[in-house]
């Protein structure tokens, strides 16, 4: 008896401190854009990379209105699949049988997660400001490894992962000098830990080849 309460509080002790526990799912948020049902459908076989991207804006709320907001012709709009707030709360917006515009040219085979991040808002394309301007918290990072391996677990052809400045290297004229051209995209740029987090996930950083 004694034997089984010390086994009891030594385990109780071990999850607290977060020793064990890495392989319980992570709590995700269902909360579904309006237009998700008019988002192409897919067959998640066909998901082959991971894109981390960051939303360059100040919180979950304005990163939501930017994601509701219908941009094409399909009444869609832009959004990743999945959110992630600062304190590691993850909201699910997009499903993943549904193909996200998150990355163009890669958004068939691609899962995008959003990381909730300042970036360079709201002075994006200022030639005075190209410089992330927010480190990403541990919360935040712990919360997209425990994603990313569940992801990985559940879709075992997921075998790639980007930044999405890596995808995407157009650029465009600056606000404020348009002879001067800036990044379009730098998400989720120079703070984003891809050492310790390629480590976590064991996933490999690299552009596949086109199919
Ligand atoms: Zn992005």
């Amino acid at each position: 008896m004694k034997k089984n309460i010390t086994i009891s509080l030594i385990l109780v002790l071990l999850t607290n401190c977060g020793w064990i526990g890495f392989n319980t799912p992570p709590d995700i948020i269902d909360n579904k854009l309006p237009y998700w049902l008019k988002l192409g459908a897919r067959t998640t076989d066909e998901l082959d990379m991971i894109v981390i991207h960051a939303t360059e804006l100040p919180d979950m709320a304005e990163a939501r209105f930017y994601g509701e907001r219908v941009l094409y012709g399909d009444q869609t709009g832009a959004s990743g699949h999945y959110y992630i707030d600062r304190d590691g709360t993850i909201i699910q917006y997009v499903p993943d049988n549904r193909i996200a515009n998150h990355t163009s040219g890669w958004n068939s085979r691609t899962l995008g997660i959003e990381l909730i991040n300042l970036g360079r808002f709201p002075n994006w394309y200022h030639t005075d400001y190209q410089k992330m301007q927010e480190p990403y918290p541990p919360d935040q990072i712990n919360a997209l490894i425990i994603l990313v391996n569940e992801l990985k677990s559940r879709y075992p052809s997921i075998k790639f992962v980007n930044g999405h400045e890596e995808l995407d290297t157009r650029l465009v004229p600056s606000d404020n000098n348009p002879e001067i051209l800036v990044s379009r995209k730098m998400d989720p740029g120079a703070y984003f830990p891809w050492k310790k987090f390629i480590e976590a996930v064991k996933l490999i950083k690299k552009i596949p080849n086109k199919k």
